[in-house]
């Protein structure tokens, strides 16, 4: 490896880590940390095709994070002899001022402490990542690289919500948007497919992973994104509900007294695919409307449905597209979710090859159709490791 890149994402019961070479965005060592705190937590451990596993108490970010070390020297190379170049953390909201990736240091880290506001169910758990990692390799810089930070470019029509001004001077109430990394790498990708430059391209990127966003990304720039202040708005998702009529929140609070506390846990964690269909796995549920489930069935034309008002709308916001690329879980693997978000596009410029489609691509559309449609898999994790080595280098 030229560059080598731990990259660290750090959840509040999980941690995700790979090893990955920071030119070439390659992998050679992953793993998962599942139920940290737990009295059986799972460690899963890739290094170059060989997958170990291995269960434990690990009380804490610090004891998931020593795993990681302890596993690192069995299987593959330890990591104090891998040639480190940074850590690197993902971490979801960066506000208005993290719009780059950026060597973590006290004051930023108390920064990104102080948007634990805007994200209060992942920044926390981030920074507990960073905290650590930082005890645990002190003289390596580490960096911070944001989920908002590709956002940063989405214009005032499409960023600005329509609400009294001080709620954005002083509470920081504006779309911010995430699944940024993911955004940015797959739009170049599908930009690399077409042969042309990022710059000459407008391409709509569709991440479909338990969380979903669109995109709109004009000429390498982000434009707009259906996410919001949170990773609530936009698309239906596993258990986020998207976006929906903000009335109903007071309506639900004076007729049954709900909490505001209540209904953003029911918002975020009961709602989407698990309210509509009775779980969240893409899978099960297609596989359950194949069977005949009509609350899967109707659970499935609406995820669809708002996945293709989305991509109509920015194909008006960009004034028309050059491709439309699906990513993440579902839009990598989900021929029918694919097609059923693309249904009513011909109009628009979007020719479905069947075919190709149940396939799985890397083209989907007809050889003839004005806008080109991808399946191009995400890597986050690649992305990450790219942006860290860059900014180092500078
Ligand atoms: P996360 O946002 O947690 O990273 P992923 O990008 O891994 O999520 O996507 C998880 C989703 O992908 C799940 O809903 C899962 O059911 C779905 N998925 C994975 N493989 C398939 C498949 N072959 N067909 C349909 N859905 C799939």
């Amino acid at each position: 490896m030229s560059a080598p890149v731990l990259v660290i994402n750090s959840g509040s019961s999980s941690i995700k880590y790979q090893l990955v070479d920071g030119e070439t965005q390659e992998a050679s060592t992953s793993g998962l940390i599942e139920r940290v705190g737990q009295s059986e937590s799972t460690l899963t451990h890739r290094h170059e095709g060989e997958r170990t596993e291995r269960t434990e108490h690990l009380a804490d970010h610090a004891a998931g994070l020593e795993a990681m070390v302890a596993a690192f020297e069995e299987h593959g190379t330890p990591l104090a002899e891998a040639g480190l170049i940074a850590v690197a953390h993902r971490v979801v909201h960066g506000g208005e001022r993290f719009v780059q990736p950026v060597v973590i240091d006290d004051e930023v880290e108390q920064a990104i402490e102080g948007l634990s506001s805007l994200a209060p169910l992942h920044n926390p758990a981030n920074l507990e990542g960073i905290r650590v990692a930082r005890k645990l390799f002190p003289r390596l810089p580490q960096v911070a690289v944001f989920d908002t930070a590709f956002h940063a470019t989405v214009p005032e029509r499409a960023h600005l919500y329509a609400v009294p001004n001080a709620w954005r001077e002083e509470h920081g109430v504006r779309r911010y948007g995430f699944h940024g990394t993911s955004h940015a790498y797959v739009s170049r990708k599908a930009a690399e497919m077409l042969g042309r430059h990022p710059k000459e391209v407008n391409v709509i990127v569709a991440h479909l992973g338990n969380g979903a966003s669109v995109t709109a990304v004009e000429r390498g720039r982000s434009i707009d994104t259906s996410m919001g202040l949170t990773p609530l708005e936009g698309l239906v998702m596993g258990t986020r509900s998207g976006d929906l009529d903000p009335a109903i929140v007071f309506h639900l609070h004076r007729r049954i007294g709900a909490s505001f506390a209540d209904l953003d846990a029911a918002l975020n964690k009961e709602s989407g695919m698990l309210a509509l269909a009775g779980q969240i796995d893409m899978r099960a549920i297609e596989a359950a409307a194949r069977e005949g489930d009509r609350a899967a069935q109707v659970a499935l034309e609406i995820y669809c449905y708002r996945i293709r008002k989305y991509i109509g709308s920015y194909i008006a916001a960009l004034g028309g597209a050059d491709a439309i690329a699906f990513t993440a879980g579902i839009g990598e693997n989900s021929a029918e979710v694919r097609a059923g978000a693309l249904g009513s596009l011909v109009a628009l410029g979007v020719r479905l090859d069947e075919a190709a489609n149940a396939a799985g691509g890397p083209i989907i559309s007809t050889p003839g159709s004005p806008i080109t449609v991808m399946v191009i898999p995400t890597n986050e994790e690649g992305e990450i490791a790219s942006q860290t080595t860059a900014l180092l280098r500078n």
